[in-house]
Protein backbone atom coordinates (compact mmCIF):
# COMPACT_ATOMS: atom_id res chain seq x y z
CA UNK A 1 0.00 0.00 0.00
CA UNK A 2 1.49 3.69 -0.96
CA UNK A 3 1.31 6.19 1.61
CA UNK A 4 -0.89 8.82 2.42
CA UNK A 5 -0.21 11.32 -0.06
CA UNK A 6 -1.46 14.50 2.49
CA UNK A 7 0.37 12.90 4.85
CA UNK A 8 3.40 12.60 2.76
CA UNK A 9 3.32 15.99 1.55
CA UNK A 10 2.97 16.95 5.41
CA UNK A 11 6.61 15.18 6.02
CA UNK A 12 7.92 16.79 2.96
CA UNK A 13 6.55 20.56 4.18
CA UNK A 14 8.27 20.28 7.70
CA UNK A 15 11.01 18.94 5.84
CA UNK A 16 11.39 22.09 3.68
CA UNK A 17 10.46 24.46 6.22
CA UNK A 18 13.16 23.74 8.57
CA UNK A 19 15.67 22.95 5.90
CA UNK A 20 15.01 26.28 4.03
CA UNK A 21 14.21 28.28 7.47
CA UNK A 22 16.22 31.38 6.50
CA UNK A 23 13.91 31.96 3.52
CA UNK A 24 10.98 32.57 6.19
CA UNK A 25 13.05 35.30 7.97
CA UNK A 26 11.84 38.20 9.54
CA UNK A 27 12.94 41.01 11.81
CA UNK A 28 11.56 42.03 14.90
CA UNK A 29 11.56 45.28 17.29
CA UNK A 30 11.90 44.76 20.99
CA UNK A 31 12.43 46.78 23.67
CA UNK A 32 12.15 47.10 27.54
CA UNK A 33 9.53 48.72 29.11
CA UNK A 34 8.70 48.87 32.76
CA UNK A 35 11.30 46.43 33.64
CA UNK A 36 9.66 44.48 31.14
CA UNK A 37 10.76 42.57 27.44
CA UNK A 38 8.40 43.83 24.87
CA UNK A 39 8.47 42.84 21.31
CA UNK A 40 6.07 44.06 18.14
CA UNK A 41 5.01 41.36 16.26
CA UNK A 42 5.33 42.79 12.94
CA UNK A 43 7.39 41.12 10.27
CA UNK A 44 9.97 43.62 9.34
CA UNK A 45 11.47 42.27 6.11
CA UNK A 46 14.24 44.88 6.61
CA UNK A 47 16.54 45.27 9.81
CA UNK A 48 15.98 49.30 8.99
CA UNK A 49 12.08 48.69 9.08
CA UNK A 50 12.48 46.70 12.21
CA UNK A 51 14.96 49.86 13.51
CA UNK A 52 12.53 52.50 12.92
CA UNK A 53 9.47 50.61 14.54
CA UNK A 54 11.64 50.30 17.51
CA UNK A 55 13.11 53.70 17.83
CA UNK A 56 9.47 55.13 19.19
CA UNK A 57 10.16 52.63 22.45
CA UNK A 58 13.30 54.74 23.89
CA UNK A 59 16.92 53.74 24.14
CA UNK A 60 16.81 50.48 25.25
CA UNK A 61 15.33 48.86 22.00
CA UNK A 62 17.04 46.25 19.79
CA UNK A 63 16.03 44.15 16.26
CA UNK A 64 16.29 40.56 16.23
CA UNK A 65 15.56 38.08 13.53
CA UNK A 66 13.07 35.13 13.23
CA UNK A 67 13.64 32.13 11.14
CA UNK A 68 10.73 30.37 10.78
CA UNK A 69 9.18 30.01 14.38
CA UNK A 70 12.36 30.38 15.99
CA UNK A 71 13.73 33.83 17.12
CA UNK A 72 17.75 34.47 17.21
CA UNK A 73 19.97 37.05 17.84
CA UNK A 74 21.17 38.86 14.83
CA UNK A 75 24.33 37.99 13.19
CA UNK A 76 27.29 40.10 12.93
CA UNK A 77 26.68 41.75 9.34
CA UNK A 78 23.35 42.23 10.64
CA UNK A 79 23.97 44.08 13.69
CA UNK A 80 26.25 46.44 11.93
CA UNK A 81 23.66 47.03 9.51
CA UNK A 82 21.14 48.25 12.53
CA UNK A 83 24.41 50.36 14.49
CA UNK A 84 24.85 51.98 11.60
CA UNK A 85 21.29 53.21 11.22
CA UNK A 86 21.58 53.73 14.97
CA UNK A 87 24.48 55.69 15.70
CA UNK A 88 24.99 57.13 12.16
CA UNK A 89 28.22 54.87 11.50
CA UNK A 90 29.97 51.72 12.28
CA UNK A 91 32.71 51.72 14.30
CA UNK A 92 35.35 51.48 11.95
CA UNK A 93 34.16 54.71 9.57
CA UNK A 94 34.46 56.89 13.02
CA UNK A 95 38.02 55.43 12.96
CA UNK A 96 38.80 56.66 9.35
CA UNK A 97 37.06 59.72 10.06
CA UNK A 98 39.39 60.46 12.99
CA UNK A 99 42.23 59.81 11.09
ZN1 LIG B 1 7.47 46.52 14.30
Amino acid sequence: MSPDPTLRLAQIMVVLRLRYRFLNLHYEAAWTESWSHRRCFHRHQTLIEAAKCAMPHGAGWYVFAVEGDTARQLRETEDRIVDEFRFGQTEEQSWVTRL
